[in-house]
């Protein structure tokens, strides 16, 4: 994984670019929980079971169906999360499935097994700059944890930091050609 945290960067990239009329608080605090989800699988090693099979640490929960299923769930409380339909589902998806996406971009452990059941194959993207994340909390407290949020720092959070910059230009740009000629 990239630690746990930084998967957060992602929803609220969204946020701080699309604004508070788009993605209410609610809706924020959901997707900051899905983007850490799919690591909820690392209780597979409890049960002994393998990292490298499909129930495993960045097997299934990894994947783009899972994201796709998941994120369908919460269409039906959208009015809870005072959000559109449309918008509760793209949120919550493009924050699941970027922890994958982040995932594979790290320099450790097994890939990531996005196009699972279709291909158990583990998969990384090409650019694998982040520094793999210890797994468990004591770890963090290290030289090497220290790399970790300092490898994060750079391509996570910055490069999340420019997506909000240009969602907001975006947005603002939009906004302004809708607003009547006088
Ligand atoms: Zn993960």
């Amino acid at each position: 994984m990239a630690s746990i945290i930084s998967h957060v960067a992602v929803p609220i990239s969204f946020r701080l670019g699309l604004g508070r009329e788009l993605i209410s608080v609610r809706l924020l605090r959901l997707a900051a929980f899905l983007s850490m989800v799919p690591d909820a699988d690392v209780i597979a090693f409890k049960f002994g079971i393998p990292y490298e099979s499909q129930w495993g640490h960045r097997g299934f929960s990894h994947s783009i169906l899972f994201a796709l299923i998941v994120s369908a769930l919460f269409i039906f409380f959208s009015k809870q999360l005072r959000a559109k339909p449309a918008t509760v589902y793209l949120i919550c998806f493009f924050s699941m499935i970027s922890h994958g996406l982040l995932d594979a971009m790290t320099n450790g452990g097994l890939g990531v097994a996005v196009l699972w059941p279709f291909d158990n194959e583990r998969y990384f993207l090409p650019w694998n700059n982040i520094e793999v994340s210890p797994i468990g909390a004591s770890a963090f407290l290290s030289q090497r944890g220290l790399e970790v949020l300092y490898s994060e720092l750079f391509y996570v959070w910055l490069p999340c930091g420019i997506l909000a910059l240009l969602l907001f230009l975006v947005r603002h740009q939009m906004q302004k050609l809708r607003k009547p000629l006088h």
